[in-house]
């Protein structure tokens, strides 16, 4: 029952206290313990990959030619190229031969 991830302050002094300025209090300090809850499962460095990643300049899946679909449509990125195919299929025809396909890019 008792959770010790964050430290606890000791409610016993808050009887001294003016109702309205405890409850303040301990509305703070149940939005502090929800923070820190929070904060426990933030990952400690959020890295940003997609900062140099060429966006895909097409509308159409660069295998087929089909018209890129929401929902549907698979993205990846390859070499720093972002690619985007109709579909996850197409993903077996790109890798047949890569560089026949992303000379579309050019
Ligand atoms: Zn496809």
């Amino acid at each position: 029952m008792e959770r010790r991830l964050c430290p606890k302050p000791n409610f016993f002094h808050m009887k001294k206290l003016k109702p309205f300025v405890a409850a303040t209090l301990i509305a703070g300090v149940l939005m502090s313990v929800t923070g820190c809850k929070t904060e426990n499962n933030t990952p400690a460095t959020v890295s940003s990959p997609t900062a140099a990643v060429r966006p895909y300049p097409l509308n159409k899946c660069i295998v087929s030619d089909e018209a890129l679909e929401a929902g549907k449509a698979y993205t990846f990125v390859r070499n720093g190229q972002e690619i985007k195919l109709c579909c996850k299929d197409c993903l077996a025809d790109f890798d047949k031969d890569p560089a026949k396909y992303l000379a579309k890019l050019k």
